[in-house]
């Protein structure tokens, strides 16, 4: 989550229905379900077939791919997405339960604006589905020090008609005594803030783009290669050739590996802990009704989280980098020393819940850039390819303007944000500045 903040060549015949089978409920909300029972639509890759047609091939279906792909579709473009093990599956970053989403950017206008109109694209997703796709638990950031940044951030925030408030530590001493505010000056509380449900949000934006026509396929790409100005085709792990006029790679924490030279050590991933406790039978006070999503400035590894959401316990993470992480290859476990640690520090700030049990653990990875922005720029060689990615840990909320962006990018309707230009990343551990925390 939440960061510190950062500062055709190819189209040959018509398309093949590769599949527009009716998407269930079940389907949208059964995890992996979604991603095999598509995939089971289409038919059986074929050695070396080639298929065409596409105006866009969007390769990743997490986030930034599926609001991508769903945005080119509503532009009346023909759309394939593919992903190697399905949507928001559970090792991709976009797979864990909740994802934070607030407007407290440290001051950063671009996206504190971004997260306020993707929170409404968020809701109107959350509208068009049975399950809450976002919940309004409200977001509170705590500070050690109240500074003019904090007020410099909220007067962005206010100019934009963002409900905000800022609460003395005492206020919010009263309004949450759950929460021990020993070492905190100020809080900001932002109420029409909250939780996203990263996996089902995901799933049910790609049910809704495969339901009006969209492609989805499981198929895991290979590293593209072409000697010429544009990428002709994409060729899959079982030596099937894909076909279109325009690829947009969004492939998260696998960037690095999917294009070595180009994006390399511009992204890292590193191995993120998640933790949910279980409070006590009948004790509501760690519910939404009665705590925020929170995070807390104040703590060095920038502890952050949010309340017991659909019973799942109460959520604790760090915002700091862990080690390294290879997405493909590490057992996702907890350590006991990363569990001691939590515990030691919900000993000082929500005590009830120090010797409260694990309920549940996960370990996730982002895919930090080197100064937290967004990676989203055209590949250098190929004039028909887009790189999107970068996340860094706080990627999730921005999905819809994500979306939005990158296909006023590829349409040539858009203007490019100087900052998420390949040429303004460097490469991890060349100076490199950690916007994120
Ligand atoms: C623990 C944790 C907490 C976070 N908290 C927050 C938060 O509170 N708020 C927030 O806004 N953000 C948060 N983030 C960040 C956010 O979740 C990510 O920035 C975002 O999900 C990245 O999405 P993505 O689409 O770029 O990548 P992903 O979700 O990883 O999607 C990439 C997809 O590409 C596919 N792919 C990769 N290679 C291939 C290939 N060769 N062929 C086919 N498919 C391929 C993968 O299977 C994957 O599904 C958090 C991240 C983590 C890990």
């Amino acid at each position: 989550m939440p960061q510190r903040d950062p500062g055709s060549t190819g189209g040959e015949g018509p398309a093949t229905a590769i599949f527009e089978a009716p998407v269930s409920r079940r389907h949208l909300i059964g995890g992996l379900a979604t991603a095999g029972a598509l995939a089971g639509a289409s038919p059986a890759p074929a050695k070396a077939r080639t298929f065409g047609g596409w105006d866009f091939i969007v390769v990743g279906a997490g986030v930034f791919g599926a609001w991508t792909a769903w945005n080119l579709q509503r532009r009346g473009h023909k759309v394939l997405l593919l992903d190697a093990w399905g949507a928001a599956h559970a090792r991709s970053s976009s797979g864990g339960e909740t994802r934070l989403i607030r407007t407290e950017y440290a001051g950063n206008a671009l996206y504190t604006r971004w997260a306020w109109e993707s929170l409404a694209e968020w809701h109107a997703l959350s509208r068009r589905h049975d399950s809450p796709v976002f919940h309004e638990t409200g977001a509170l950031y705590i500070y050690p020090e109240d500074t003019a940044q904090i007020d410099r951030s909220i007067a962005i925030q206010r100019a934009l008609g963002i409900p905000i408030e800022k609460i003395t530590a005492a206020g919010m001493a009263r309004r949450w005594p759950q929460i021990n505010f020993d070492g905190i000056a100020v809080g900001v509380m932002q109420p029409t803030m909250g939780a996203l449900t990263a996996r089902r949000s995901v799933q049910a934006l790609v049910g809704e783009f495969v339901k009006a026509g969209g492609g989805f396929r499981q198929f895991a790409v290979d590293p593209p290669r072409s000697e010429r100005a544009s990428l002709e085709a994409i060729t899959g792990t079982g030596g099937e050739t894909l076909r279109a006029d325009r690829f947009i790679f969004a492939c998260g924490p696998w960037l690095p590996k999917l294009f070595p030279d180009v994006v390399g050590a511009r992204i890292v991933p590193t191995r993120q802990d998640v933790f949910f406790f279980a409070p006590a039978a009948g004790d509501t006070r760690f519910e939404s009704a009665h705590l925020p999503a929170w995070v807390d400035v104040s703590s060095k590894d920038l502890h952050y989280g949010f309340p017991d959401i659909e019973a799942r316990g109460f959520k604790i993470a760090l915002d700091a980098h862990g080690p390294a992480f290879d997405p493909d290859t590490t057992d996702r476990r907890i350590t006991d020393q990363a569990l001691a640690d939590v515990r030691a520090y919900l000993a000082r700030r929500f005590p009830d819940l120090a010797k409260r049990p694990l309920a549940e653990s996960r370990v996730c990875q982002y895919e930090n850039s080197d100064n937290g922005h967004l990676l989203i720029d055209r590949h250098p060689a190929w004039a028909n390819s887009w790189i999107v990615g970068g996340g860094s840990g706080h990627g999730f909320k921005h999905g819809p303007a994500v979306g939005r962006y990158v296909a006023d990018l590829v349409l040539g309707t858009g203007k490019a944000e100087p900052d998420f230009a390949l040429a303004a990343h460097k490469v991890h551990g060349e100076a490199m500045d950690d916007g994120n925390g």
